[in-house]
């Protein structure tokens, strides 16, 4: 059962499917042991429904991690993706299942088109989304902020600069190799004292090194509350192994894309908490599944997300604020971003963020700009 369930009373009719190109510079470089990124290159997929209801979602390049360039994201909602939904009647559900379905992969590129249609349909029906989830506007949670892998005294500047920024939680990113990691981790804690630290290692460590490294920071009582990712997103065993052998929490993110990674996870003992990201796991319903997964293992879920626009995290946050198993948010993209548009969805007081309401996610509309090729969202 899901929150969504219920939801399929009405009939909608998509009449048109667009899709636009932006390109974000970042303000400082976004570095971690997987890729290094300076401007985000992303796609916003409009959905219009009979009666004029129209909604957004958007898609960033993380070839990286899903494989996905704007090009071929692009691609995805000009080709099979809008083939599966123009023009067509159906619920909400059946309208979703129909992105699902349309091609193999092209996790973010559903996610665009997924959230657009539920962003349109919330729209029609002048209701925030995060109600639609069953969820309650006011609820608010408290975000982090990533500190890039660079070396230990760049990112103990971006420690230091977070915390005088009010920031609470710390997402330290390693992974690189374990003597520089302790060194990247030590020169953090001693410019960041006070700062809750989540790690991530982004599977750059063997199981014995994360072992080695991960027992040391226990043994020096470090300020950390998890440990992401340690080893390789295939090596379940491995993951399970470190999880046995040391007591911070474990979560795994590269490992867990749908509903049936996050039950071979639990059913392996591999991970104390899971990572959600829509561009995983193509949109809004295969992350609910995931959720509903944690909340029948009584495991907690972060929401995540890629460095991505302002549209996914906004559509993350309703997802966030919405579901039980979700406490906790790792939602910092946009202060990377050196634009703030598109204005509304969200809005943070300090650390803590809070949805600001209005229908759909609340957010203005993304104007299509002819010169988006040269940054035209700046
Ligand atoms: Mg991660």
């Amino acid at each position: 059962m899901s929150a969504l369930d219920g939801q399929d009373a009405q009939e909608l009719q998509v009449v048109a499917v667009r899709a636009h190109r932006h390109r974000a510079p970042l303000l400082r470089p976004f570095v971690t042991a997987a890729r290094r990124t300076e401007a985000v290159e992303y796609v916003v997929a409009e959905v219009e429904l009979a009666g004029g209801a129209t909604g957004q979602g958007s898609a960033a390049e993380t070839v990286a991690v899903t494989g996905e360039s704007a090009d071929s994201i692009a691609a995805s909602l000009a080709g099979p993706l809008r083939e599966a939904i123009l023009g067509r009647r159906g619920t909400i559900t059946e309208l979703s299942r129909r992105i699902t379905g349309a091609v193999p992969g092209a996790t973010s590129a559903k996610a665009a088109l997924e959230v657009a249609l539920h962003d349109a349909w919330a729209r029609r029906a002048g209701r925030p989304l995060v109600e639609l989830l069953g969820g309650r506007l006011e609820d608010t949670l408290l975000n982090d902020m990533t500190i890039s892998l660079e070396d230990p005294a760049v990112m103990a500047g971006h420690a230091r600069a977070a915390r005088e920024r009010g920031e609470q939680i710390l997402k330290i990113k390693l992974g690189h190799d374990i003597t520089e990691d302790r060194e990247r981790l030590a020169a953090v804690v001693e410019a960041a004292p006070g700062a809750r630290l989540r790690l991530d290692a982004n599977q750059g460590w063997t199981p014995e090194q994360a072992v080695e490294i991960i027992a040391g920071f226990e043994a020096d009582a470090l300020p950390i509350d998890l440990v992401e990712q340690p080893v390789a997103a295939a090596d379940l065993a491995g993951l399970a192994r470190v999880r046995a052998a040391v007591s911070l929490p474990i979560m795994a993110d590269e490992s867990v894309w749908d509903a049936e990674d996050a039950r071979r996870l639990v059913d392996a003992g591999a991970c104390d908490l899971l990572n959600i990201k829509l561009a995983k796991t193509g949109g809004l319903r295969g992350a609910l599944e995931i959720a509903e997964v944690a909340r029948t293992a009584g495991i907690e879920c972060m929401l995540g997300a890629m460095m991505e626009p302002r549209i996914s995290i906004t559509a993350a946050a309703h997802l966030a604020v919405a579901h039980p198993a979700i406490t906790m948010i790792d939602l910092d993209p946009p202060a990377w971003f050196a634009s703030g548009l598109p204005r509304g969805g969200y809005a943070q007081d300090g650390p803590r963020l809070r949805l600001t309401g209005g229908p759909g996610l609340g957010l203005e509309p993304m104007p299509a700009l002819a010169d988006a090729a040269d940054g035209g969202d700046r």
